[in-house]
């Protein structure tokens, strides 16, 4: 670990792959011999150009896409899709499923309801304080598209596999899963992921979209609120938002290069979480909150046998260099995130530092 660098467990803003920071960093007051940051560099020149189609060419390598897949840069984070989808995708009288797996689900239901836009809610862990994945459900015949959160981030869930649905189209939001895995696009008529859990900085959303739901999109509404406006122009209608793009690329290149691309990636990422869900198991001092087939790979969510120990645990975690340990402020309890760029010595260090907190505390 570089020094004064803590094993960081930040559900995101996230830590990121130090590799990727190191060349940030030393590449940051001349970037490819421009004599410029990349931050002061013109996102008209052929520098950045280089940056945006090298960070859309190793997204649709990585995730294997066809020509059928636009790769999109847009701004608003995560949160801005949960309008555009209904804005571009249910005009006129169009309809869609959604599934409510925990908060970020709900919030995308409730932004296509503000717009008055008729969707169905066709199944939900509510009922258990959505800590499982729905099974069999049932989708509307007249479905558009089915809306679906891939890891709930802070419920600490994850579909493992994604549903059949007859050929109409999943739109998920993958913020804190998306390259985490490999990944099957036949069944996605979109995918979409703010930028600051496995990606690069917060505020930009890398959207892959398929054409024929481009085509079909509603075209009335404002510039900057249309997906058209993102895939007519590149990303650059307006100003992208430039180092987020390009620290978005530095992280594709290290899953490409360094890591060895989603498989090697995925095996990792199964290694990595077994690491601290085996060392919860088999304690009766932690338990996680997940139920068995929904947890995720990304979000291990736990809790102590009581709160004043949790926050104990918070606490003295901090004093030893473990961040970003507190669970989300609306569900309380412990959270480690564990994204692409967590080490397994991280997650060693972690299970060592639980190990000895139990021994003393039980
Ligand atoms: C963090 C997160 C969001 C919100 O992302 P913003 O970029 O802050 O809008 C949405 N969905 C999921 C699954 C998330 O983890």
């Amino acid at each position: 670990m570089s020094e004064n660098r803590i094993y960081n467990f930040n559900a995101g803003p996230a830590a990121l792959p130090l590799p990727v920071l190191e060349e940030i960093q030393s590449s940051f007051l001349n970037f490819q011999n421009s004599g410029m940051s990349v931050t002061e560099i013109s996102h008209r020149s052929t520098y950045f150009d280089d940056v945006i189609n090298d960070a859309v060419d190793r997204a649709k390598r990585l995730l294997k896409l066809d020509d059928r897949f636009r790769v999109l840069f847009i701004q608003g984070g995560a949160s801005m899709q949960f309008a555009m989808i209904p804005m571009n995708f249910l005009a006129n009288g169009k309809t869609a499923d959604f599934v409510n797996t925990g908060t970020w689900s709900t919030k995308a239901i409730n932004e296509a309801r503000l717009l008055d836009k008729k969707i169905n809610v066709v199944a939900s862990s509510e009922d258990k304080d959505f800590s499982y994945i729905p099974k069999d459900i049932t989708f509307s015949k007249d479905a558009d598209f089915i809306h679906l959160t891939s890891n709930n981030t802070i419920k600490g869930t994850q579909w493992a596999d994604f549903p059949d649905t007859n050929g109409v189209p999943i739109i998920a939001d993958m913020s804190s899963d998306i390259f985490s895995r490999t990944l099957d696009m036949e069944k996605f008529g979109m995918i979409y992921a703010g930028a600051q859990k496995n990606l690069g900085p917060s505020g930009t959303c890398m959207v892959i979209l398929r054409q024929d739901l481009l085509d079909k999109a509603e075209d009335a509404l404002p510039t900057m609120l249309k997906y058209s406006t993102y895939a007519d122009k590149n990303s650059m209608y307006n100003t992208p938002p430039c180092f987020g793009i390009y620290t978005i690329d530095l992280v594709l290149k290290w899953i490409e290069e360094e890591m060895g691309g989603l498989e090697k990636v995925e095996e990792f990422n199964i290694q990595k979480a077994a690491v601290l869900y085996d060392f919860i198991d088999s304690s009766s001092f932690y338990r996680t909150t997940a139920e068995k087939y929904s947890k995720s790979l990304m979000n291990v969510t736990f809790r102590l046998p009581t709160e004043e120990l949790e926050q104990k645990f918070i606490a003295m975690a901090t004093e030893k260099g473990f961040g970003g340990l507190k669970g989300h402020r609306s569900v309380g309890g412990c959270r480690a995130s564990i994204y692409n760029a967590a080490t397994k010595e991280g997650m060693k260090a972690l299970v060592n530092f639980m190990d000895a907190f139990e021994g003393e505390n039980k």
